[in-house]
């Protein structure tokens, strides 16, 4: 597994992401690794205030009514996809979206390929 930053590994070696992340994290990791011989990079774990407010800073949304990220709360991983076989990506979204983010909001999903402003990227999540 790689990551982005130094920051970002000593985040995910803190121990204080939830165990089903870690968990999530490990499976794709595994997946990568047999069936694509690739190393997954985790891009973002843990979001300051400041770091949020800069990321939609240009978001009419974001600046009426601003949202908290699960970034901020060790509830969100981010995973590279720029250099991940295409496949991968749709692989790993049905798999992670079989497992449920929150039983009282079933439209929520655990995996979004999504991009905020600094790129496209997996964004996995949980409560
Ligand atoms: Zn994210």
């Amino acid at each position: 597994m790689k990551f982005k930053t130094d920051r970002i590994q000593k985040e995910f070696e803190s121990n204080q992401l939830p165990w089903k992340l870690v968990r999530i994290i490990q499976m794709i990791e595994n997946f990568c690794l047999a069936k694509y011989n690739y190393e997954i990079t985790i891009t973002d774990i843990l979001r300051t205030q400041e770091e949020q407010d800069a990321i939609y800073e240009y978001s009419d949304k974001y600046r009426e009514k601003p949202w908290k990220s699960v970034h901020q709360v060790w509830r969100g991983v981010d995973l590279r996809t720029r250099d991940m076989p295409s496949e991968a990506i749709n692989e790993i979204s049905d798999m992670v979206n079989k497992i449920q983010y929150d039983p009282n909001r079933p439209e929520k999903k655990s995996c979004i390929y999504h991009n905020v402003g600094a790129g496209i990227h997996l964004h996995l999540q949980c409560m």
